[in-house]
């Protein structure tokens, strides 16, 4: 593949996002919000301690020979086509501050915190060596350099998203750093260490009196369900492979909540292989019924592309395009959404799906060819397409009878919800709305300084190779951020 055949001003052109209609997108009032941290991309997980097959899952992995499949790089591969698809153009760009140490311990509990912030691979095996099982500490969930702020990177992000949700000035925030949906209070799980699903709902209710969490990546979405299993305000929705052996083991259709969330926990168990249709299909008959029955007021979608044909560790048989469907269905329905990432290991497939979902958002239509301007071209090979072949590799083992009676077993727990529950929202626990307040100036000033960092980098004739001549068309000053 010769790679000039990419970088012509011709192609260049053509590579850039065009909006889907556009005599209806300058009238539509969805704003939305992208939030991210271009140091989140560069940690890395290791290569693994060599015990060999770690993964609790059928798709066993051997960390010898290939390392950690949770890559961080796919989150630098998914902003690069963002920025080359020139989606930044159409929304509003955010670097998030780091969470903090007070705001991870609104749900996790102090000692594994505090143990979060210790570990290091230098004291690993000496000073933590006794209480690394204690949280939960493997090979799934290794440590390694920069730990500590990889989780406040990410999580920060979420927060932020979620407050700014929380001012009601952006109908759509989008973290693709986030969706770290197994994470428990109390320990790390499945290449999850905080959970910034959780922390971000809990900010969402002190706004939103019912929240809905839908969660599509392959996994069932454990540590969210466990953290609001008893209550009625939030309501998680999980479509996951679930068979014996597969992590993280939880996730039948028996699964339901407790006390005043019972009936507020859905699970949609499936197996391997699903196809395009049938996903999609179900997601809709229930999404629908689903939303239609609480009434959400905010909604939380993790969009993790592991549930993508051909990833290393999944076994559906979804298309892109099908896995943007769910999103474009939940889009539709005009609630406020904070759109999260999560799982997906074979790294070029996510960055193409969260790039395409990011463009389903915005109303915009992708070229289907990969901007040759990329700097990782060569993660796209052969076909050098946003929407390559992903299917077929595993047999589709959901017979329609299976998906029949899976849906109706569904819509007999929802008979049970009768209205969607009305709550007398609390008066605000002080300090929250200036907290919120200063959090959106920070961001404000975030903003800002990166706008003087632009007009310096111009000045001193730096070369920016995201803002090109035309780059100081009000469009971009409104979207100014170091965004590689
Ligand atoms: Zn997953």
């Amino acid at each position: 593949m010769n790679s000039s055949t990419f970088t012509t001003d011709t192609r260049s052109r053509s590579s850039r996002a065009q909006l889907a209609s556009t005599h209806i997108r300058p009238h539509s009032k969805t704003r939305v919000a992208y939030f991210h941290n271009k140091d989140v991309g560069s940690f890395h997980y290791g290569v693994g301690t060599g015990v060999g097959a770690v993964c609790k899952g059928a798709s066993v992995y051997d960390t010898k020979k290939t390392g950690h499949p949770m890559k961080p790089h796919r989150l630098t591969l998914t902003n690069d086509l963002v920025i080359n698809y020139g989606l930044h153009e159409l929304m509003d760009v955010y670097c998030p501050r780091m969470a903090t140490e007070a705001e991870l311990l609104e749900f996790h509990e102090s000692d594994y915190v505090n143990f979060l912030k210790k570990i290091t691979p230098q004291n690993r095996d000496t000073e933590f060596a006794d209480v690394l099982g204690n949280f939960n500490f493997g090979d799934d969930c290794p440590v390694f350099d920069g730990l500590w702020d990889f989780c406040r990177i990410y999580t920060g992000a979420s927060l932020a998203a979620a407050q700014k949700l929380c001012m009601k000035d952006m109908e759509i925030c989008v973290n693709w750093s986030g969706g770290l949906h197994h994470a428990k209070s109390y320990e790390a799980s499945g290449f999850c260490y905080v959970n910034d699903i959780v922390l971000a709902i809990r900010q969402l209710l002190k706004y939103y009196v019912r929240v809905l969490y839908i969660d599509i990546d392959i996994h069932h979405g454990d540590g969210v369900q466990e953290a609001f299993y008893c209550t009625d305000r939030v309501m998680t929705v999980s479509f996951h492979k679930y068979e014996p052996g597969f992590f993280p083991g939880t996730g039948d259709t028996t699964e339901i909540g407790s006390e005043l969330g019972k009936y507020y926990s859905i699970n949609v168990p499936l197996k391997n292989g699903i196809d395009d249709d049938s996903y999609v299909n179900l997601f809709r008959t229930i999404m629908t019924e689903v939303k239609d029955r609480y009434q959400p007021s905010v909604i939380v979608l993790q969009c993790g592309a592991d549930s993508l044909g051909l990833d290393r560790l999944g076994a559906f048989n979804l298309s892109i395009k099908a896995h943007g469907d769910c999103v474009k269905i939940i889009k539709s329905w005009q609630i406020p959404l904070l759109v999260l990432g999560g799982g997906g290991y074979t790294i070029h497939n996510v960055a193409r799906c969260w790039a395409y979902e990011t463009s389903v958002l915005l109303d915009a239509n992708l070229p289907n060819e990969i901007p040759g301007e990329s700097k990782y071209l060569d993660f796209f090979e052969p076909d050098y397409k946003l929407h390559p072949h992903l299917v077929g590799r595993v047999d589709n083992q959901n017979t329609k009878t299976d998906l029949k009676r899976l849906t109706e077993v569904i819509f007999e727990q929802l008979r049970h919800l009768d209205g969607a529950p009305v709550i007398q929202m609390q008066e605000l626990p002080d300090g929250i709305a200036e907290y919120l307040q200063e959090a959106d100036e920070e961001l404000a000033d975030t903003r800002e300084d990166q706008r003087a960092n632009k007009r310096m980098k111009r000045s001193k004739a730096h070369d920016n190779e995201f803002f090109d001549g035309d780059s100081d068309q009000e469009q971009d000053e409104e979207n100014t951020m170091d965004l590689d």
